[in-house]
């Protein structure tokens, strides 16, 4: 049987929150003894647990989500972890490994740590480097994961983000990564179909080949 591994953070109010983002709530506002049935309200930050990243998020009058079509957030993916470093730098991963037209997803110690998943907002969460994003873009990536909130360092100049987005790479940002192992997988991650997003929450998996 096939083996799907939910690389999704719990969407909820124990979800780590950038720092200044909108916090996520559901309310309920109908009820079954009021109303006869219940609903809820959501209310989020687009940028809340896992996400995609597109490129209006940084880039003016960049693209949209609802610019690419559903083949961009279904890929061939590889795995690559990336241990015991404070910022995956080019020098520590292969992009050979990465697949032509695919995504490749660092797993690094937020996720062998457990940090991606407790919650709390780690100031020091690794990102990715520069130059380990213009490698993933030289190798062909069309879409660069990474389990932290962000692929940049806070405080920094949005140096990957500009790079990837600049380049038509999709991100996908807090991803949990504590199950897989390295390797090849197909990944999943679509965005709801919201008119003009700059970013989305998705529902991220990866499928074992
Ligand atoms: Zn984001």
């Amino acid at each position: 049987m096939t083996r799907i591994h939910d690389i999704t953070l719990t969407l909820g109010t124990e979800t780590a929150i950038y720092p200044g983002d909108p916090a996520f709530a559901r309310q309920v506002v109908r009820t079954h003894a009021a109303d006869g049935c219940e609903l809820s309200a959501l209310h989020t930050g687009a940028h809340a647990g896992t996400h995609v990243d597109a490129p209006a998020h940084f880039i003016p009058g960049g693209k949209r989500l609802d610019d690419y079509g559903l083949e961009r957030f279904v890929l061939e993916a590889v795995v690559i972890e990336v241990a015991d470093r404070p910022i995956v730098a080019g020098e520590d991963f292969d992009p050979s490994a990465i697949p032509d037209g695919g995504a490749v997803l660092f797993k690094t110690d937020n996720s062998i740590t457990g940090r991606v998943a407790d919650g709390v907002f780690h100031e020091d969460f690794v990102a990715l480097a520069p130059d380990a994003a213009k490698l993933c873009l030289r190798a062909g990536a069309t879409l660069v994961g990474i389990d932290a909130p962000s692929i940049d360092p806070p405080g920094a100049a949005a140096a990957a983000h500009k790079i990837l987005l600049a380049g038509d790479v999709l991100l996908l940002e807090a991803a949990d990564l504590r199950r897989p192992a390295p390797g090849r997988y197909r990944l999943t991650c679509p965005p709801l179909k919201i008119p003009d997003a700059e970013g989305c929450c998705v529902r991220a998996f990866l499928t074992e080949l």
